[in-house]
């Protein structure tokens, strides 16, 4: 078996910094043989251009060392040199080409001087046969007027030219391995052909290991061999390159191959990452990328995947190709955050056509009677009594009756605010009763309660910044102190209260403002599915209708479901998709709104509708 030219193994590159030690590479393992390209692809602070400083020793300065692994060029480790023997390696063994040149190249030396410098120190060349090589080097990068150019200085030439500078300089001593970091980034696209082409046909010629730096998916395809995916400061899938194109396994490989604009995704929209990569300093212990993943599952968070070979040649890190990982209690998929799934999931469709979001099958809540000296149970008030609910996302499920009939207990047994005595609860796919302590809070967040009387659930001591901002700070802790502030203003502003509320206290609100601080301070943990609690009960017809607009239009923009609790017909009426109807502790009548309206079925839901009172229609003038 050939020996690599350079095999990195485990290493880890870590930097002191004010906020604590970033890892900023963190256990990468590669290999390069002669004549090959591996690529290092992903977003800017995975790692990748912190791997290559590494293989060329440039990182180990005041902040920066090697916490661990090793670096060998042909089997021969290379952290164990000492300086003047890493200078010897650096610029000859390996060299490295930088995104832009201009900073690599010194403006006051011409660049014939810059070559031969380069070649006298590695090559030991004399003045004249370091002339001659360096000028036949710029030939080779097709540089015109090779000889005449000797003599110029970098800033006269073009970007692209001074491009082929750096080319002919790295590769000038012939080096076992080259790094191209970002090597074309910043040129217009015709050159970039060239220059990627130039590196090629050199490489060819001189056999030079090539490790290529880039987020550019295109270039890799064109060129690479093989390609390691980095995120978080960990290489998390890698393959040869025409595996990895053709079957990309890892969520952020698959989501980065479908951002690429393209003739193939023209006219649709783009595949975006939400979020941004985790800071080298605060890694979470579990998956670097959960959060930010669509196939997260409860698990992913605190336990971390390895990279495992899965296939002949693709390694990939990531819990859902680990068997023993999904048979575990670890894989329930996750809930994610409502505005995606809002965005994912078309709420514009006919009730009976969209998805489920939550589902209730035999709720009960049972309270028991106790009597006597002892409190000996005797009974139980069924105040829900196995009850069947579907909430379809971004629509309204009306639950209604009188006062009494069990629906408030039901709203709360849903959000779990009460502990229910049975049946199971459905959120998102995901089984509530199943749920860690950690899932559960998850939960919360994702499902919200409005209250009758906003002046009773806010707190009176508390300014409304502290009220929304609690909310957010419990179920978002991961949110900065700005940017909790700035959801605070973001919130308030969508509900129709500016930033100049953030400092008053909720009596000095009238009622439909207090009721639009509860709105934001449900909305702030960017829930999917809010009960409203006789919601609009307590204001006003003017308020009411106010606020009745404000819910609809806030499902409109978000896709939130609502569980409407509610006595009042007429509201039910106006905002709700389907309706369930509530008499001592049962559903008695379940169907879409209008139909229900039309013609009620059962005894008690007509006795209700009969008690809606009749007005005269609204004069038009
Ligand atoms: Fe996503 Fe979990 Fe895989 Fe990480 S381990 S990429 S969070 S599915």
């Amino acid at each position: 078996m050939k020996t690599p030219v350079i095999e990195i193994k485990g290493l880890r590159t870590y930097f002191r910094t004010p906020r604590g030690v970033a890892k900023a590479v963190d256990g990468v393992t590669l290999s390069i043989n002669r004549g090959e390209t591996f690529a290092l692809v992903g977003e800017s602070g995975c790692g990748k251009s912190v791997t290559a400083l590494s293989a060329i020793q440039l990182v180990e300065n005041g902040a920066g060392y090697i916490a661990g692994g090793d670096i060998l060029l042909h089997g021969q480790s290379i952290l164990t040199l000492n300086e003047k023997e890493k200078r010897a390696i650096r610029g000859n063994r390996i060299s490295m080409i930088f995104q832009e040149p201009m900073t690599s190249l010194n403006p006051v030396f011409t660049i014939g001087e810059q070559i031969t410098e380069v070649l006298k120190l590695h090559q030991g060349l004399k003045s004249t046969e370091a002339k001659r090589v360096a000028v036949e080097m710029f030939a080779k990068v097709k540089l015109p007027n090779p000889k005449e150019l000797f003599t110029e200085y970098p800033h006269r030439l073009s970007g692209g030219m001074r491009q082929r500078v750096m080319i002919a300089i790295a590769l000038c001593c012939k080096p076992d391995l080259l790094i191209a970091d970002e090597p074309t980034t910043a040129l217009d696209v015709t050159i970039q052909d060239e220059i990627i082409g130039l590196i090629q046909e050199l490489q060819a010629e001189l056999g030079s290991a090539v490790l290529l730096i880039t987020h550019n998916m295109a270039l890799v395809y064109q060129n690479a061999d093989h390609v390691g995916v980095m995120y978080g400061g960990k290489i998390v899938e890698t393959a040869p390159a025409r595996f990895l194109f053709r079957n990309p396994l890892h969520p952020y490989t698959i989501k980065l191959l479908r951002s690429i604009p393209g003739r193939t995704n023209r006219g649709t929209e783009l595949e975006t990452i939400p979020g941004a990569v985790p800071a080298a300093t605060s890694y979470a212990p579990g998956c670097r990328f959960s959060g930010r993943c669509d196939r997260e599952m409860e698990g992913c968070e605190f336990k971390e995947p390895e990279l495992k070979e899965h296939d002949f040649e693709q390694s990939v890190a990531c819990h859902l190709f680990d068997p023993g990982f999904m048979a575990s209690g670890l894989a329930v998929p996750k809930m994610q955050t409502g505005r995606k799934i809002a965005a994912a999931h078309d709420i514009t469709a006919p009730i009976d056509k969209r998805d489920e979001l939550l589902r209730v099958e035999k709720l009960k809540t049972y309270y028991p009677v106790r009597k006597g000296l002892f409190r000996r149970t005797v009974g139980y008030v069924k105040a829900v009594d196995g009850i069947d609910l579907e909430v379809k996302r971004g629509s309204t499920l009306a639950l209604v009756g009188e006062s009494g009939c069990g629906k408030t207990t039901a709203g709360k047994s849903i959000i779990r605010l009460i502990q229910p005595s049975g049946g199971s609860l459905w959120f998102n796919g995901t089984e509530i009763s199943k749920l860690s302590e950690r899932g559960l809070k998850r939960f919360r967040s994702k499902a919200q309660i409005i209250f009758q009387d906003p002046y009773s659930s806010l707190n009176p001591r508390m300014i409304v910044k502290n009220i929304i901002g609690e909310g957010i700070k419990t179920l978002a802790p991961e949110l900065s102190k700005k940017e909790r502030l700035d959801r605070t203003v973001e919130t308030l502003e969508r509900v129709g209260l500016g930033a100049e509320t953030l400092n008053r206290y909720p009596h000095e609100f009238s009622g439909g403002q207090r009721q639009r601080i509860g709105i934001a301070r449900a909305l702030a943990v960017d829930p999917e599915f809010i009960i409203c609690d006789e919601a609009v009960s307590a204001l006003d017809v003017s308020v009411q209708a106010q606020i009745l607009n404000l819910l609809k239009s806030i499902q409109r923009d978000f896709g939130i479901s609502y569980l409407f609790i509610t006595h009042d017909l007429g509201v039910v009426e106006y905002i709700a998709d389907e309706v369930a109807v509530m008499f001592n502790g049962k559903i008695v009548e379940y169907g879409p709104t209008e139909e229900l309206f039309k013609n009620p079925t059962n005894d008690y839901t007509k006795k209700l509708l009969d008690a809606i009172p009749a007005l005269p229609p609204a004069k038009t003038d």
